[in-house]
């Protein structure tokens, strides 16, 4: 499985400023520096899609990117067009107040008002499976009734027996529509599995 033609489509902060793609929508979230940049570039084989932040809480805008996935059996190839959503992340310790509600309000009237929203992936570092900032997401999460998946990133930096261990925590802490995935943008650990599940999810 492959990501083919990732293209930078919009940024948004408003309903109106959406894109309109009609294409069915993954999104992206979790705490600031999990990752979410590293593995959405790593996803797509394309190092400079989406910012790999050396500023923690920067990136303030829901980005918009165009994609397809494609899939060989024997001699067919299947396409499936998506677009990956990238969303702010949360918990950086700058962003106090005022900062997080406007935080919390524009992703929530993403989630609640994308027509196409089909998955929502939660991105949780694998090495603290149990912060609370996380669980504090994943509740908000799990109550807008969109199909879940948890992601354990940075799984390089886990042995294998903390990996399992932290894995099973995760999927006791936050049962999701699908079992947690580790996974890892240094070693492309996990994304096969990922691009499955979009892709069965999509199909749904
Ligand atoms: P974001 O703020 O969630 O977008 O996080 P970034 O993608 O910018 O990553 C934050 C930091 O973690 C960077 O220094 C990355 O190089 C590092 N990082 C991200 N993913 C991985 C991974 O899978 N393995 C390792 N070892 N480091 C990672």
């Amino acid at each position: 499985l492959q990501i083919i033609n990732p293209k930078y489509v919009a940024s948004a902060v408003r309903k109106d400023q959406y894109p309109e793609l009609s294409l069915p929508e993954i999104a992206f979230l979790g705490r600031s520096n999990v990752g979410k940049s590293s593995l959405i570039n790593s996803l797509c084989n394309q190092r400079g899609l989406a910012r790999v932040s050396g500023e923690p809480g920067k990136t303030q805008t829901i980005n918009f990117f165009s994609a397809e996935i494609r899939e060989k059996d024997h001699d067919e190839v299947m396409r499936t067009p998506l677009c990956l959503v990238d969303l702010p992340g949360y918990g950086f310790a700058r962003a106090g107040g005022k900062k997080r509600q406007m935080w919390s309000s524009f992703i929530s009237e993403y989630i609640t008002s994308s027509p196409r929203l089909r998955m929502l992936c939660l991105l949780i570092d694998l090495r603290h499976p149990g912060l609370a900032i996380d669980g504090q997401a994943y509740d908000w999460l799990a109550a807008s009734g969109v199909h879940l998946q948890i992601i354990g990133t940075k799984s390089d930096k886990l042995k294998s027996n903390e990996k399992k261990k932290n894995l099973a925590i995760l999927d006791a802490m936050f049962p999701a529509d699908s079992s947690a995935v580790a996974y890892s943008a240094l070693k492309k650990e996990g994304r096969e599995v990922l691009l499955e599940r979009f892709i069965n999810t999509i199909a749904d």
